[in-house]
């Protein structure tokens, strides 16, 4: 980027406060555009170093730059970060005794500090000082936190709509990492700023080799993928806190040292787990959703999702924190159907529950694509890749389409003797043959698809029954305990001779891990 009189003041900001000799991509145009006073739209992803974009500007304003902030957890490490390169900055939060308050009012109102971090439920607190007088813009993090259709929506953003009205001659600044395009629109327009500049930055982390694999047998297969990559640093996602302590329990007796990281770990504790992670002193650490924020670690070389996180911004995010320095890193995402019921019930009464579901049904469209993952991961954020990635497991083992008219035919066929009431274990049971006494209580055995199909092994089957349902030949019916259900296609299959392409169970092939020399 050209440095110029007009912005040489801020080139030397750049390296004097914050020891950067050159800015990342959209990084200087976003800071011109606030430094003219315009609204923007940020969308960066995570790492992509979306601080600097108001942070720099502030320097150069006179009044202070409020910035919104949800996780309060993390304004005291980024003023102290701020204050420890020279730039005065101050957090405002309920934690506070009135005595700190009222210091810090003072203190924009004197101009003393260059950014307050607020978190929106203090604003109200602040209303004497919200006037252009005081403030010279507004930088909002974790814009996405606004809008319903976000993955992380909170109430106490809501509010921020009136900002605006109040500061309606200051730049508006919002900044996410994990915006899809309805919850960008949404979030212009939420603040009311529909005329921001938007700058959005490309979500390809061409480094992080995607697969995803069937949960059969999930722990042995974590363990040999950790021993194929001794000394490298990684993070097990899971579902529930439980998850995370009995998975490291099993890595124990498996020989793999592991800390378990959730929210319901007092403080110490998890400071003690992140700490040690950051140091490299634990290599892997089975974790929460509530790991990773604000860790800023680069050389992360794997994430396993062991559950199947809720949509895609999230596990988009998770799998972001491999690879920062850009080096060869692997990100493995297990799918199972028990999973994906667990989230529905999740979903099923929030609030939101079609936005849940819908993100969840795209979540599940990725962990069984058969085309490039990658292209379906860049097209959720609106980007389009041109060719396939070369990068993923499709990629690398595209899958095989044969004809699988009679396993369809066969699989229909139970769900309907069974009278579309049984989930989709009993209805591989019954093809197989299985004398469980499941099977036996119900009579079963006496069905006219009992046993048809024993030649294809129990996993297999699951392989087709679940293309089956994403190809729309058949459902499930979540309230209704899971039963596979019939659909209009079901019929064309059945009855009208309708052909169905399947793919052949994938061949899990390992990918080579690199392991770096030392
Ligand atoms: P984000 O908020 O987008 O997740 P940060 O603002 O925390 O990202 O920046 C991520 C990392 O990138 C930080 O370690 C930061 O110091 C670094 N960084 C940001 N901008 C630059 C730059 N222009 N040159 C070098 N490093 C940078
Ligand atoms: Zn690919």
């Amino acid at each position: 980027m050209p440095r110029t009189a007009t912005n040489d003041q801020v080139f030397s900001n750049l390296k004097n406060y914050f020891g950067y000799d050159s800015f990342r991509v959209n990084q200087q145009d976003i800071v011109e555009s606030v430094l003219n006073k315009k609204d923007c739209l940020v969308i960066m992803p995570t790492g992509g170093g979306k601080s600097i974009c108001f942070q720099l500007p502030a320097l150069s304003f006179k009044g202070v730059t409020i910035v919104i902030s949800p996780l309060i957890a993390l304004m005291k490490d980024q003023v102290d970060g701020l204050n420890a390169n020279g730039i005065p900055a101050s957090y405002f939060n309920s934690s506070q005794s009135s005595e700190e308050q009222f210091a810090i009012i003072e203190s924009v109102i004197t101009a003393e500090i260059k950014l307050l971090y607020v978190a929106p439920e203090s604003l109200a607190a602040l209303q004497n000082i919200l006037t252009e007088k005081y403030i010279s813009c507004v930088a909002i993090d974790e814009a996405h936190c606004i809008s319903s259709w976000g993955h992380d929506f909170r109430p106490s953003y809501q509010q921020l709509g009136f900002l605006k009205s109040t500061l309606p001659n200051i730049p508006f600044i919002a900044l996410t990492a994990t915006a899809d395009k309805a919850t960008r629109e949404d979030i212009v327009k939420q603040l009311r700023i529909e005329h921001a500049e938007r700058f959005i930055s490309s979500f390809d982390r061409k480094n992080i080799g995607l697969e995803v694999r069937t949960a059969n047998n999930r722990i042995s297969q974590i363990v040999k993928f950790i021993n194929a990559r001794p000394n490298q640093s990684g993070i097990i996602y899971c579902l529930s806190r439980k998850t995370t302590e009995q998975l490291s329990k099993k890595l124990k007796t498996n020989g793999i040292h592991a800390e378990a990281y959730h929210a319901g770990l007092n403080f110490e504790k998890r400071s003690k787990v992140q700490e040690s992670f950051i140091r490299d002193k634990t290599q892997i650490v089975c974790a929460t959703v509530a790991f990773g924020m604000g860790i800023d670690k680069s050389n992360v070389r794997w994430v396993v999702h062991y559950n199947m996180p809720k949509n895609i911004e999230g596990y988009y995010q998770e799998i972001g924190r491999a690879g920062r320095d850009g080096l060869t890193s692997h990100a493995l995402l297990f799918h199972s159907y028990a999973d994906v019921i667990q989230l529905q019930n999740f979903a099923s009464g929030a609030t939101n529950e079609a936005v849940q579901i819908a993100k969840l049904d795209r979540m599940k469209q990725f962990a069984e694509s058969t085309t490039c993952r990658r292209k379906i991961l860049l097209s959720y954020f609106g980007e389009l890749l041109g060719g396939n990635c070369g990068n993923c497991d499709v990629c690398k083992n595209p899958p095989q389409f044969f004809d699988g008219t009679v396993i369809a035919q066969k699989i229909l066929s139970a769900v309907y003797r069974l009278q579309e009431k049984e989930a989709m274990g009993m209805i591989i049971d019954v093809l197989r043959g299985s004398q469980n006494a499941a099977v036996l209580a119900k009579g079963y055995q006496n069905v006219r698809t009992f046993g048809i199909g024993n030649d294809i092994a129990w996993k297999h089957w699951q392989h087709f029954v679940i293309q089956l349902i994403n190809q729309g030949f058949c459902e499930i019916a979540f309230h209704k305990n899971n039963a596979l259900q019939l659909t209009e296609f079901s019929n064309n299959v059945l009855f009208k001779g309708a052909k169905v392409a399947l793919t052949k169970p994938l061949v899990i092939t390992e990918i080579k891990p690199v392991i770096k020399e030392k």
